[in-house]
């Protein structure tokens, strides 16, 4: 079996790997390696969980630790395209975690946060830098950032950046480019036209394919349980009271329904958080950090918002609602058992998702099985869970809004409208904001026909650089309006 050492791999990065306790590649990296640490182009067909982001970021830190030089001002050496600003910043992450033990600078930059901390972070060029392409376009329109000097370009999920309709702001991108570079292309899925895109992009490229996205993560155990809308939160509810279900993440199909399914918990005194489209990136972030360090066992989540999310050790996925779209099904219980751990994904299935469930069992080619209710658990009927939402319909918000009714947005008009009417949805198009049917960009920055920003100011967060030479630091709290660093690299070994 292949080892990293067989690699030839910088020494610091081999060095890093240990310390993560990486044993050996998994298969994405063990075919992608070699050939993009030999300057090839690459186009992989990989998704979250199977490793492929060390798979282009252990190859490009070796290349940059071979040849060090600065990077030109406002430019980047690396440049790495993430549809959603979680993966954009899990990317940024894991680069400093596996270049630890070299000098680098790495900036992530995404919409939805300040933009001229992002330019001032730019200002002296960096090294690696992250970012959603909205964002990208709109620095780049302001003159902070050139992409004249680029040698490497990653373009990862390839077909979300198309499914959230960056496809504009991407082919702008890569006409800034250099011609002579070496790029690598990542995507889930295959279909026509991100092959075609491809096609475009890369030079000669090495093909490498992992886990075919009809094929469900082996070692997650499936089983669906048939369960009518009004009894699912009692169920979670009963479920989640298990304290042995250690980190979970919760599916729902859309923003208020994620909403309304942590108010359901912390009901029964289960605590929880939703990240979605409509949090704030402090929220999101916070969310995220609590659901990493154990501090908020329970994440609730919608499609879009989770993608790309990678947490170690997520013992279960709960889809509270089945996603209409089967490679949805395919990704969220990705989000268990990832590198080689074990892990559980259980569907709740009404009379209407029947439809949804057998599209899942066709794409997957295998039948879910279906389980009865934990032992303990009593549904209740349809009658009672109409009363339970009726109450909650009729609960006051705090802030004087109706439960699932946003800012701005008027409560419903029609008799006896339930909560979430008229709601955002969020589907394979991206997430949609007030039921308008446009899709809405994920990173916040960047509109869906045109490529550029939206130029809201916003109100707090920051492009995240790790200055040369300093230590690793841990994240400051959110909503300080500061910027942050991520895990800088130190030059040479530690003492
Ligand atoms: P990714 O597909 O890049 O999101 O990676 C999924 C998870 O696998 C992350 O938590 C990585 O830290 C972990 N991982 C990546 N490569 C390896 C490896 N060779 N051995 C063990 N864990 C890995």
């Amino acid at each position: 079996m292949t080892q990293f050492t067989d690699f030839g791999l910088a020494q610091p990065v081999l060095r890093a790997l240990e310390e993560a306790g990486y044993k050996s590649p998994t298969p994405i990296q063990a075919q992608a390696i070699a050939p993009a640490m030999q300057g090839r182009d690459l186009c992989g067909i990989a998704q979250t969980g199977t490793g492929k982001t060390a798979a282009f970021a252990l190859p490009i830190l070796h290349r940059l630790a071979e040849t060090p030089r600065r990077p030109i001002r406002r430019g980047c050496r690396v440049l790495v395209l993430s549809p959603t600003r979680e993966l954009a910043n899990q990317i940024a992450e894991n680069f400093s975690d596996y270049g630890k033990y070299l000098s680098f600078t790495n900036t992530v930059v995404f919409g939805g946060v300040t933009i001229s901390r992002q330019e001032k972070a730019l200002a002296n060029g960096v090294d690696i830098l992250v970012a959603t392409p909205g964002r990208l376009m709109d620095l780049i329109e302001r003159r902070a950032l050139t992409l004249e000097a680029v040698e490497i370009l990653v373009l990862d999920e390839a077909d979300q950046m198309l499914d959230l309709g960056f496809i504009h702001a991407l082919k702008r991108i890569v006409k800034m480019l250099p011609r002579e570079r070496q790029s690598l292309f990542f995507s889930a899925t295959m279909p026509k036209n991100i092959a075609s895109l491809a096609d475009q992009y890369l030079r000669d490229p090495v093909q490498v394919a992992v886990t075919p996205v009809a094929t469900t993560a082996e070692r997650v155990t499936q089983e669906v349980i048939f369960a009518h809308t009004g009894a699912k939160q009692a169920l979670l509810n009963h479920i989640l009271r298990d304290p042995a279900i250690e980190r979970v993440l919760v599916f729902t199909r859309t923003k208020h329904g994620a909403d309304r399914v942590v108010r359901g918990l912390e009901k029964v005194g289960i605590n929880a958080s939703a990240i979605h489209g409509n949090k704030s990136q402090p929220q999101r972030e916070r969310a995220l950090a609590a659901f990493k360090d154990g501090s908020c066992r329970v994440l609730v989540a919608t499609d879009i918002a989770a993608r790309g999310i990678d947490v170690e050790a997520v013992s279960h996925v709960i889809n509270y609602d089945l996603p209409n779209v089967p490679e949805s099904y395919v990704h969220r219980i990705g989000r268990t058992a990832r590198a080689g751990a074990n892990g559980l994904a259980i569907s709740f299935c009404n009379d209407e998702e029947k439809a949804y469930l057998r599209d899942i069992e066709r794409t997957t080619r295998q039948k879910i099985p279906v389980a009865g209710f934990p032992e303990g658990f009593s549904p209740p009927s349809r009658q009672e869970a109409a009363d339970t939402a009726q109450a909650e319909e009729r609960r006051p918000a705090p802030n004087g809004q109706r439960p699932g009714q946003r800012q701005g947005q008027r409560p419903s008009s029609r008799p006896g409208g339930r909560p979430g009417q008229g709601r955002g949805f969020e589907g394979r198009g991206g997430e949609n904001r007030g039921g308008s049917g446009r899709p809405s960009r994920s990173d916040g920055a960047a509109r869906p026909q045109d490529g550029r920003g939206d130029r809201r100011p916003a109100a707090q967060g920051e492009a995240r650089t790790e200055p040369r030479g300093e230590r690793p630091r841990a994240p400051r709290p959110q909503g300080s309006g500061e910027g942050r660093a991520i895990g800088w690299l130190d030059r040479g070994p530690r003492s």
